[in-house]
């Protein structure tokens, strides 16, 4: 976006704003010595590097600009070197983050030590941006006062009386806050292996909690409009019974524009790429009796159908199709994008990721991911409910976490890296999974839950639970269109 005709200084303060950051009057002044040409660059690359501050201050300001200074000292020497190609850049899309190729988990106890420093250290990273946190081994030395800790949720449990007791852990001890009535529904609604920070009075043996934080996304009004949209699907379940595909097909057209329907025309010619986010097929043995559900029982012709499938959709539009639990990778997350043997089999035009995978499609971020942790969260947080999954996704940005809870019913491998640390703050959040259908934007982020192409299954019967068929939510930075198919 371009601004003009404002003084510098407030320039420089709404372009920040724009990007969902407040800024530093220090750092403004020392933006006021850039050149006005490189303004806009410089303001970007500080937005990328402090994606998860509040506030730019004057040393983010100095790291960017040491760190463009050394880069074109370093072009001038290589001025007559051939340039390299640098990134993953295809047609406007950037994969940021994904396991894809990278797995080094060997399911050790020294993997499982590395996973969880990784997931403390990438959340406490967060947290110390506002929090100056006392470590937990230093309470010993202090006798009474105000404290600040930050720890990972080693348990939370109620007492008698009607507190509510979290012991918390960090890399140095263990400590116990108490959360009376103010913070007992919050604290109640902890997760362990969540990381957060606790502030309170220390009184020689326990925290008297006052006040719970969370790593959180930042306030972030700002939406602009992408110029182009996103259709964002999930949970097709190619070759099973409950395949619905006479609604996938009203899809397909829809997509090719076989409708007069001149807004319905031209809301389909504005679709860039379309994001599936998972559960691409029905899977063979997923769960016992599964093949009584089957249409096609074989997974190689699963595959070949779903590519049959994707292919009707037109080929300018770039589909970006990540696993989920029904497909044909690990179950457990972060999965690496489909193998070969099934990827090779899609047309051109389609993008494979893993699960989950932070996509940047013509400078938009995508944080895609099946969403299998939802279920977790259901079970925990008793005033969540499957027809609002888009209310348990707000959970997950508010931990900052796609799987905040360890040992539940989402497997999670313990990479040396915690890759479901949600470190860079999406301008999308979209998830499926749960079959239903929920929409929200927080704080500035588009949250979507895109439900399913498959009609209610016999387990899900037993269950009683109602999926939301066929609905596919149309996304272009400030407006939604839900569009139903059934
Ligand atoms: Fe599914
Ligand atoms: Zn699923």
């Amino acid at each position: 976006m371009v601004i003009k005709d404002v003084d510098n200084s407030k320039l420089i303060i709404k372009k920040f704003a724009l990007e969902g950051f407040n800024v530093h009057p220090s750092a403004v002044e020392l933006l006021k010595t850039v050149k006005p040409s490189e303004l806009d660059s410089i303001i970007n690359s500080i937005c990328k590097t402090c994606s998860s501050s509040f506030i730019i201050t004057v040393n983010d300001v100095k790291k960017v600009l040491n760190s463009i200074q050394k880069k074109s000292e370093k072009e001038n020497k290589n001025m007559n070197k051939p340039k390299l190609k640098v990134g993953n850049k295809k047609d406007g899309i950037q994969l940021i983050k994904d396991i894809s190729g990278k797995s080094c988990c060997q399911g050790k106890v020294e993997d499982f030590v590395a996973y969880f420093n990784s997931r403390y250290e990438k959340l406490a990273y967060i947290l110390k941006r506002r929090i100056n946190p006392t470590p937990i081994s230093a309470l010993r030395k202090i006798k009474s006062q105000k404290v600040d800790v930050i720890g990972m949720v080693n348990d939370v449990r109620e007492t008698n009386n009607g507190n509510v007791i979290i012991e918390l852990e960090d890399k140095t001890g263990l400590v116990c806050a108490i959360a009376g009535d103010k913070l007992k529904d919050c604290a109640m609604e902890l997760l362990g292996d969540e990381v957060i920070s606790v502030s309170g009075f220390w009184n020689g043996r326990y925290i008297i909690a006052d006040r719970i934080t969370f790593p959180e996304v930042p306030i972030n009004g700002n939406r602009v409009n992408w110029g182009f949209s996103i259709a964002f699907i999930s949970d097709t379940h190619f070759g099973s019974n409950t395949f619905m595909e006479d609604v996938w097909q009203k899809f397909v057209s829809f997509m090719n524009c076989e409708t007069k329907n001149e807004r319905l025309v031209e809301l389909a010619n504005s679709i860039k790429y379309i994001i599936l986010a998972g559960d691409v097929v029905d899977g063979v043995g997923i769960y016992p009796g599964q093949e009584n559900e089957l249409s096609i029982t074989d997974i190689y012709e699963q595959y070949e159908f779903a590519a049959e499938q994707i292919e009707k959709l037109p080929p300018h539009v770039k589909v970006i199709l990540a696993p989920g639990n029904h497909d044909a990778v690990r179950q457990a997350e972060p999965q690496p994008k489909l193998p070969n043997e099934f990827s090779s089999l899609f047309p051109k035009n389609v993008i494979h990721v893993g699960n989950p995978a932070l996509v940047m499609l013509d400078g938009v971020k995508v944080q895609i991911y099946h969403g299998r942790s939802i279920d977790d969260l259901m079970s925990e947080i008793p005033r969540l409910s499957y027809d609002k999954p888009e209310e348990a996704m707000v959970e997950l940005l508010k931990r900052r976490h796609l799987a905040p809870q360890y040992g539940k019913r989402c497997p999670i491998a313990p990479e040396k890296e915690d890759y479901l640390v949600i470190e860079e703050i999406p301008d999308v959040l979209h998830s499926g999974h749960v079959h239903t259908f929920g929409a929200t934007v927080y704080r500035g982020v588009f949250v979507v839950n895109s439900s399913t192409w498959q009609s209610q299954t016999e387990f899900q019967k037993k269950m009683n639970l109602n999926p939301m068929p066929g609905i596919v939510a149309i996304y272009d930075g400030i407006n939604m269109t839900k569009l139903k198919f059934t």
